[in-house]
Protein backbone atom coordinates (compact mmCIF):
# COMPACT_ATOMS: atom_id res chain seq x y z
CA UNK A 1 0.00 0.00 0.00
CA UNK A 2 2.60 2.30 1.17
CA UNK A 3 4.57 1.00 -1.95
CA UNK A 4 1.95 2.29 -4.06
CA UNK A 5 1.32 5.66 -2.70
CA UNK A 6 4.85 6.65 -2.96
CA UNK A 7 4.77 5.43 -6.61
CA UNK A 8 2.33 7.60 -7.66
CA UNK A 9 3.86 10.80 -5.96
CA UNK A 10 7.14 9.16 -8.57
CA UNK A 11 4.93 9.46 -11.20
CA UNK A 12 2.64 12.78 -10.57
CA UNK A 13 6.74 14.33 -10.81
CA UNK A 14 7.38 12.60 -13.69
CA UNK A 15 3.70 13.89 -15.27
CA UNK A 16 5.10 17.59 -14.19
CA UNK A 17 8.20 16.77 -15.82
CA UNK A 18 6.93 15.52 -19.18
CA UNK A 19 6.98 18.08 -22.16
CA UNK A 20 3.89 17.66 -24.50
CA UNK A 21 4.56 20.03 -27.64
CA UNK A 22 4.95 17.21 -30.39
CA UNK A 23 2.05 14.70 -31.55
CA UNK A 24 4.56 11.75 -30.76
CA UNK A 25 4.66 12.86 -26.94
CA UNK A 26 1.19 13.68 -26.86
CA UNK A 27 0.50 10.12 -27.95
CA UNK A 28 2.77 8.32 -25.93
CA UNK A 29 1.94 10.40 -23.31
CA UNK A 30 -1.92 9.13 -23.57
CA UNK A 31 -1.16 5.62 -24.06
CA UNK A 32 0.97 5.35 -20.75
CA UNK A 33 -0.92 7.44 -18.36
CA UNK A 34 -4.27 7.15 -20.01
CA UNK A 35 -4.51 4.26 -22.50
CA UNK A 36 -6.24 0.99 -21.76
CA UNK A 37 -3.34 -0.49 -20.41
CA UNK A 38 -2.10 2.83 -19.00
CA UNK A 39 -0.65 2.83 -15.29
CA UNK A 40 -4.05 5.19 -14.42
CA UNK A 41 -6.26 2.03 -14.88
CA UNK A 42 -3.30 -0.44 -13.50
CA UNK A 43 -3.20 1.82 -10.36
CA UNK A 44 -6.73 1.81 -10.15
CA UNK A 45 -7.07 -2.01 -10.77
CA UNK A 46 -5.20 -2.27 -7.07
CA UNK A 47 -8.15 -1.41 -5.45
CA UNK A 48 -9.18 -4.92 -4.67
CA UNK A 49 -5.84 -5.79 -3.01
CA UNK A 50 -6.86 -3.09 -0.13
CA UNK A 51 -8.11 -3.55 3.18
CA UNK A 52 -11.94 -2.32 3.52
CA UNK A 53 -11.05 0.58 6.34
CA UNK A 54 -8.10 1.99 3.67
CA UNK A 55 -10.78 2.05 0.15
CA UNK A 56 -11.79 5.53 1.03
CA UNK A 57 -8.51 7.34 1.63
CA UNK A 58 -6.67 4.84 -0.60
CA UNK A 59 -9.52 5.55 -3.63
CA UNK A 60 -9.35 9.60 -2.92
CA UNK A 61 -5.69 9.44 -3.71
CA UNK A 62 -5.92 7.44 -7.19
CA UNK A 63 -8.60 9.69 -8.45
CA UNK A 64 -6.63 12.54 -7.37
CA UNK A 65 -3.90 11.32 -9.72
CA UNK A 66 -6.52 10.41 -12.57
CA UNK A 67 -7.41 13.76 -12.90
CA UNK A 68 -3.83 15.22 -12.16
CA UNK A 69 -2.95 13.08 -15.30
CA UNK A 70 -5.79 14.18 -17.40
CA UNK A 71 -5.86 17.74 -16.64
CA UNK A 72 -2.31 17.62 -18.18
CA UNK A 73 -3.31 16.01 -21.17
CA UNK A 74 -6.44 18.25 -21.35
CA UNK A 75 -4.41 21.20 -20.98
CA UNK A 76 -3.16 21.02 -24.33
CA UNK A 77 -5.44 23.05 -26.23
CA UNK A 78 -7.29 21.39 -29.51
CA UNK A 79 -6.08 23.95 -32.23
CA UNK A 80 -2.45 22.84 -30.68
CA UNK A 81 -3.83 18.85 -30.64
CA UNK A 82 -3.90 19.35 -34.62
CA UNK A 83 -1.15 21.13 -35.20
CA UNK A 84 0.81 19.31 -33.52
CA UNK A 85 -0.58 16.05 -35.34
CA UNK A 86 0.48 17.82 -38.40
CA UNK A 87 3.58 18.96 -39.67
CA UNK A 88 3.37 22.68 -40.98
CA UNK A 89 6.54 24.08 -43.23
CA UNK A 90 6.03 27.47 -42.74
CA UNK A 91 8.09 28.22 -46.01
CA UNK A 92 5.41 26.82 -48.20
CA UNK A 93 3.35 29.60 -50.20
CA UNK A 94 0.26 30.38 -48.63
CA UNK A 95 -3.04 29.91 -50.61
CA UNK A 96 -3.98 32.42 -53.17
CA UNK A 97 -7.27 34.35 -51.32
CA UNK A 98 -10.26 34.02 -54.30
CA UNK A 99 -10.59 37.21 -55.53
CA UNK A 100 -14.38 38.40 -56.87
CA UNK A 101 -15.18 39.71 -59.90
CA UNK A 102 -18.07 42.76 -60.81
CA UNK A 103 -21.46 41.09 -61.88
CA UNK A 104 -21.61 42.10 -65.47
CA UNK A 105 -24.99 43.83 -65.01
CA UNK A 106 -23.27 45.78 -61.90
CA UNK A 107 -20.75 46.86 -64.92
CA UNK A 108 -23.18 47.95 -67.34
CA UNK A 109 -25.15 49.71 -64.82
CA UNK A 110 -21.84 51.32 -63.18
CA UNK A 111 -20.99 52.61 -67.00
CA UNK A 112 -24.85 54.01 -67.66
CA UNK A 113 -24.10 55.92 -64.27
CA UNK A 114 -21.18 57.21 -64.63
CA UNK A 115 -22.45 58.66 -68.51
CA UNK A 116 -25.17 60.45 -66.72
CA UNK A 117 -23.58 61.74 -63.72
CA UNK A 118 -21.00 63.57 -66.01
CA UNK A 119 -24.03 65.60 -67.40
CA UNK A 120 -25.04 66.53 -63.78
CA UNK A 121 -27.90 63.66 -63.15
CA UNK A 122 -27.58 62.42 -59.14
CA UNK A 123 -28.06 58.83 -58.13
CA UNK A 124 -31.08 58.00 -55.95
CA UNK A 125 -32.68 54.46 -55.22
CA UNK A 126 -35.39 53.19 -53.60
CA UNK A 127 -38.07 50.32 -51.99
CA UNK A 128 -38.67 47.01 -53.99
CA UNK A 129 -41.24 46.25 -51.99
CA UNK A 130 -43.98 49.29 -53.04
CA UNK A 131 -47.46 50.43 -52.46
CA UNK A 132 -50.22 50.80 -55.52
CA UNK A 133 -50.21 54.28 -55.34
CA UNK A 134 -46.11 54.76 -55.94
CA UNK A 135 -46.01 52.18 -57.98
CA UNK A 136 -49.04 53.00 -60.60
CA UNK A 137 -51.82 55.42 -59.24
CA UNK A 138 -49.72 58.18 -59.07
CA UNK A 139 -47.90 57.36 -62.32
CA UNK A 140 -51.37 57.90 -64.14
CA UNK A 141 -52.53 54.27 -63.84
CA UNK A 142 -55.75 53.83 -61.34
CA UNK A 143 -56.99 50.74 -60.98
CA UNK A 144 -58.30 49.11 -63.97
CA UNK A 145 -56.50 50.89 -66.27
CA UNK A 146 -55.96 48.12 -69.28
CA UNK A 147 -52.53 49.45 -69.14
CA UNK A 148 -51.84 47.84 -65.66
CA UNK A 149 -51.85 44.50 -67.83
CA UNK A 150 -48.50 45.22 -69.62
CA UNK A 151 -47.11 44.68 -66.30
CA UNK A 152 -47.72 41.50 -64.20
CA UNK A 153 -47.51 42.21 -61.19
CA UNK A 154 -46.13 40.35 -57.77
CA UNK A 155 -49.14 41.53 -55.07
CA UNK A 156 -47.82 40.51 -51.76
CA UNK A 157 -50.65 38.75 -50.16
CA UNK A 158 -50.19 39.71 -46.55
CA UNK A 159 -51.60 43.06 -47.32
CA UNK A 160 -53.03 43.59 -51.00
CA UNK A 161 -51.65 47.20 -51.56
CA UNK A 162 -48.17 45.75 -51.17
CA UNK A 163 -46.11 44.63 -54.28
CA UNK A 164 -42.95 44.27 -55.96
CA UNK A 165 -42.04 47.66 -58.12
CA UNK A 166 -42.42 46.95 -61.63
CA UNK A 167 -40.64 49.57 -62.37
CA UNK A 168 -38.44 51.86 -60.79
CA UNK A 169 -40.57 55.07 -61.56
CA UNK A 170 -42.06 54.43 -58.17
CA UNK A 171 -38.14 56.04 -56.99
CA UNK A 172 -39.29 59.28 -59.21
CA UNK A 173 -42.77 59.45 -57.78
CA UNK A 174 -40.77 59.62 -54.17
CA UNK A 175 -38.82 62.24 -55.40
CA UNK A 176 -41.04 64.25 -57.51
CA UNK A 177 -43.24 64.17 -53.98
CA UNK A 178 -40.69 65.87 -51.77
CA UNK A 179 -41.15 69.06 -54.31
CA UNK A 180 -37.42 69.81 -54.54
CA UNK A 181 -37.14 71.73 -58.32
CA UNK A 182 -35.66 71.60 -60.39
CA UNK A 183 -34.54 68.08 -60.42
CA UNK A 184 -32.32 65.88 -62.45
CA UNK A 185 -31.64 62.39 -61.32
CA UNK A 186 -31.50 58.75 -62.25
CA UNK A 187 -32.69 55.96 -60.70
CA UNK A 188 -31.05 52.21 -60.71
CA UNK A 189 -32.42 49.14 -59.09
CA UNK A 190 -34.16 45.74 -59.46
CA UNK A 191 -37.72 45.62 -60.66
CA UNK A 192 -40.36 42.65 -60.75
CA UNK A 193 -42.86 41.33 -63.12
CA UNK A 194 -44.38 38.37 -62.82
CA UNK A 195 -43.07 36.80 -66.59
CA UNK A 196 -42.22 33.09 -67.64
CA UNK A 197 -38.81 32.88 -67.46
CA UNK A 198 -37.16 31.68 -70.36
CA UNK A 199 -33.74 32.79 -72.42
CA UNK A 200 -35.31 35.89 -73.19
CA UNK A 201 -36.89 36.95 -70.23
CA UNK A 202 -36.75 36.92 -66.23
CA UNK A 203 -39.07 37.31 -63.57
CA UNK A 204 -36.81 40.05 -62.17
CA UNK A 205 -34.39 42.59 -64.03
CA UNK A 206 -32.71 46.04 -63.47
CA UNK A 207 -33.67 49.23 -64.63
CA UNK A 208 -32.07 52.57 -65.01
CA UNK A 209 -34.71 55.16 -65.11
CA UNK A 210 -34.32 58.92 -65.24
CA UNK A 211 -36.05 62.10 -64.79
CA UNK A 212 -35.24 66.08 -65.73
CA UNK A 213 -37.70 67.99 -64.59
CA UNK A 214 -37.20 72.14 -64.56
CA UNK A 215 -38.89 75.16 -66.53
CA UNK A 216 -39.46 75.55 -70.34
CA UNK A 217 -38.14 71.54 -70.63
CA UNK A 218 -38.56 70.41 -74.29
CA UNK A 219 -38.63 67.33 -76.19
CA UNK A 220 -35.46 68.42 -77.93
CA UNK A 221 -33.87 68.69 -74.08
CA UNK A 222 -34.75 64.82 -74.37
CA UNK A 223 -33.54 64.21 -77.44
CA UNK A 224 -30.13 65.85 -76.81
CA UNK A 225 -29.38 64.12 -73.63
CA UNK A 226 -30.02 60.25 -75.15
CA UNK A 227 -27.99 61.19 -78.13
CA UNK A 228 -25.33 61.98 -75.69
CA UNK A 229 -25.80 59.02 -73.92
CA UNK A 230 -25.81 56.65 -76.55
CA UNK A 231 -22.54 58.36 -78.12
CA UNK A 232 -21.07 57.63 -74.59
CA UNK A 233 -22.27 54.16 -74.15
CA UNK A 234 -22.13 52.35 -77.71
CA UNK A 235 -20.22 54.76 -79.82
CA UNK A 236 -20.04 57.44 -81.91
CA UNK A 237 -21.23 55.38 -85.15
CA UNK A 238 -24.14 54.84 -83.50
CA UNK A 239 -27.30 55.90 -84.82
CA UNK A 240 -30.55 57.13 -83.26
CA UNK A 241 -34.28 56.91 -84.10
CA UNK A 242 -37.34 57.47 -82.26
CA UNK A 243 -40.57 55.64 -83.03
CA UNK A 244 -43.83 56.65 -81.39
CA UNK A 245 -45.60 55.06 -78.69
CA UNK A 246 -47.66 54.60 -75.54
CA UNK A 247 -46.94 54.85 -71.55
CA UNK A 248 -49.47 56.38 -69.40
CA UNK A 249 -47.05 58.44 -67.35
CA UNK A 250 -45.47 60.34 -70.53
CA UNK A 251 -46.92 62.31 -73.42
CA UNK A 252 -46.06 62.13 -75.81
CA UNK A 253 -44.03 59.06 -75.77
CA UNK A 254 -41.40 57.19 -77.77
CA UNK A 255 -39.46 54.10 -77.97
CA UNK A 256 -35.61 54.89 -78.80
CA UNK A 257 -33.81 52.16 -80.99
CA UNK A 258 -30.09 52.36 -81.83
CA UNK A 259 -28.23 51.02 -84.70
CA UNK A 260 -26.98 47.05 -84.02
CA UNK A 261 -23.72 47.67 -82.93
CA UNK A 262 -23.07 43.98 -83.32
CA UNK A 263 -23.45 43.91 -87.14
CA UNK A 264 -22.92 47.54 -88.07
CA UNK A 265 -27.01 47.33 -89.00
CA UNK A 266 -25.93 44.55 -91.75
CA UNK A 267 -28.41 42.35 -89.87
CA UNK A 268 -27.66 39.61 -87.06
CA UNK A 269 -29.64 37.37 -84.52
CA UNK A 270 -29.46 40.28 -81.88
CA UNK A 271 -31.03 43.22 -84.18
CA UNK A 272 -33.23 40.14 -85.61
CA UNK A 273 -31.97 40.88 -89.21
CA UNK A 274 -33.46 44.93 -89.14
CA UNK A 275 -30.37 46.91 -87.90
CA UNK A 276 -32.05 48.43 -85.62
CA UNK A 277 -32.08 47.41 -81.52
CA UNK A 278 -34.55 48.96 -79.05
CA UNK A 279 -32.91 49.82 -76.06
CA UNK A 280 -35.35 52.10 -74.02
CA UNK A 281 -38.79 54.20 -73.85
CA UNK A 282 -39.03 57.98 -72.93
CA UNK A 283 -41.19 60.97 -72.78
CA UNK A 284 -42.77 64.02 -71.74
CA UNK A 285 -43.55 63.86 -68.30
CA UNK A 286 -47.60 63.19 -68.27
CA UNK A 287 -49.06 66.42 -66.57
CA UNK A 288 -51.20 64.56 -64.51
CA UNK A 289 -48.27 62.84 -63.01
CA UNK A 290 -46.61 66.24 -61.99
CA UNK A 291 -50.12 66.99 -60.82
CA UNK A 292 -50.34 63.85 -58.78
CA UNK A 293 -46.73 64.76 -56.86
CA UNK A 294 -47.90 68.20 -55.88
CA UNK A 295 -45.65 70.24 -58.79
CA UNK A 296 -47.23 72.83 -61.00
CA UNK A 297 -47.93 71.47 -64.25
CA UNK A 298 -48.11 74.84 -65.77
CA UNK A 299 -44.95 76.01 -64.36
CA UNK A 300 -43.03 72.85 -64.96
CA UNK A 301 -42.24 70.42 -68.14
CA UNK A 302 -39.93 67.39 -67.68
CA UNK A 303 -38.91 64.51 -69.73
CA UNK A 304 -38.27 60.43 -68.36
CA UNK A 305 -36.99 57.69 -69.70
CA UNK A 306 -36.62 54.01 -68.26
CA UNK A 307 -34.32 51.26 -69.59
CA UNK A 308 -33.47 47.70 -69.01
CA UNK A 309 -29.64 46.83 -68.71
CA UNK A 310 -30.13 43.11 -68.71
CA UNK A 311 -30.53 43.60 -72.65
CA UNK A 312 -27.34 45.97 -73.46
CA UNK A 313 -25.44 43.57 -70.73
CA UNK A 314 -26.39 40.54 -72.75
CA UNK A 315 -25.58 42.64 -76.30
CA UNK A 316 -22.10 43.82 -74.76
CA UNK A 317 -20.79 40.34 -73.58
CA UNK A 318 -22.58 38.59 -76.09
CA UNK A 319 -24.80 36.49 -73.37
CA UNK A 320 -27.78 34.61 -75.19
CA UNK A 321 -29.02 33.28 -72.13
CA UNK A 322 -30.44 35.76 -69.27
CA UNK A 323 -30.73 32.97 -66.46
CA UNK A 324 -26.73 32.74 -66.31
CA UNK A 325 -27.11 36.49 -64.84
CA UNK A 326 -28.83 35.31 -61.92
CA UNK A 327 -27.22 31.35 -61.66
CA UNK A 328 -24.11 32.54 -59.54
CA UNK A 329 -22.15 29.99 -61.50
CA UNK A 330 -18.13 31.04 -61.29
CA UNK A 331 -17.69 29.42 -64.28
CA UNK A 332 -19.89 32.25 -66.20
CA UNK A 333 -18.74 35.15 -63.32
CA UNK A 334 -15.12 34.63 -63.40
CA UNK A 335 -15.22 35.25 -66.99
CA UNK A 336 -15.68 39.14 -65.93
CA UNK A 337 -12.39 39.28 -63.45
CA UNK A 338 -10.60 41.31 -65.88
CA UNK A 339 -13.26 43.73 -66.61
CA UNK A 340 -13.49 47.30 -65.35
ZN1 LIG B 1 -27.45 43.26 -85.74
Amino acid sequence: MQEILEKVDQLKKEIQDTSLSTSEELEKYRIRFLGTKGLVKELMSEMKNVSNEMKKDFGAKLNEFKIFAETKYEGVSSTDKESANEAIDYSLPGFPSETGSRHPIQLVMNKMISIFEKIGFTVTEGPEIEDDWHNFNALNLPENHPARDMQDTFYISKNPDWLLRTHTSSVQVRVMKEGKLPLRQIFPGRVYRNETVSARAHCFFHQIEGLYIDEKVSFADLKQTLYYFVKEMFGADVKVRFRPSYFPFTEPSAEMDVSCFICASKGCTVCKHTGWVEILGCGMVHPNVLTNCGIDAEKYSGFAWGMGVERTAMMQYGITDIRVLSENDTRFLDQFKNVV
